[in-house]
């Protein structure tokens, strides 16, 4: 964001002003809590905001709504949504982990009975199957673009065993990690269960 703009939004949530309700978000880096620019708690310095124009980007960067202006009400992002995104935001970055399901609830300090139910009714399938998919496109796309070995690969993804990590890519495609990178794709693409 340039300089100018941000100054103009920054003096709108110095002075409470409902200019930018909606537009942008106030993200705040010392406590990593995401407020409306109308939000009453204390004016964040300058220094330590970041403005975004839609509350998931915010999200998606490791905030966490404020509870006292509650910017996902009345928007397109419910609680729940904010949970699962911020799962999501988890697997995308720690997927070569032995990701488990109390590994991701603890992450969010929250149980893992209420992880999974609440992720699935967002997105129609489990924590688990997410963290699948983002390793088998990581997979695939290693395959196709480089010339790394299957088990380099099988590793990159999680699969310390390659063994391990071509039966469970057989599995999920319908070929073997060579077959797919010699062009044989088999009939199925990543999101197969
Ligand atoms: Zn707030």
């Amino acid at each position: 964001m340039e300089r100018q703009l941000f100054d103009r939004v920054y003096e709108a949530v110095v002075n409470r002003e409902t200019t930018y309700e909606g537009i942008y978000y106030t993200a705040v880096k010392t406590t990593k809590i995401v407020c409306r620019p109308t939000c009453r708690a204390k004016t964040p310095l300058a220094g330590n905001v970041t403005f975004y124009a839609t509350l998931e980007e915010a999200v998606r960067a490791g905030y966490r709504p404020c509870k006292r202006c509650k910017p996902e009400e009345n928007g397109p992002l419910r609680p729940d949504a904010v949970l699962a995104e911020q799962t999501d935001a988890i697997i995308e970055k720690r997927y070569r982990e032995k990701l488990t399901l109390q590994l991701l609830a603890d992450s969010l300090a929250i149980s893992p009975y209420h992880l999974q139910r609440v992720y699935k009714q967002v997105r129609g399938y489990s924590p688990q199957e997410k963290t699948e998919r983002v390793r088998l496109a990581r997979a695939q796309k290693l395959l196709l673009e480089s010339g790394d070995s299957i088990a380099d690969i099988g590793g990159a993804v999680g699969y310390a065993s390659p063994p391990h990590f071509t039966a469970w890519f057989c599995k999920r495609t319908g070929v073997s990690p060579t077959e797919y990178r010699n062009g044989h794709r088999g009939g199925a693409t990543y999101d197969r269960k």
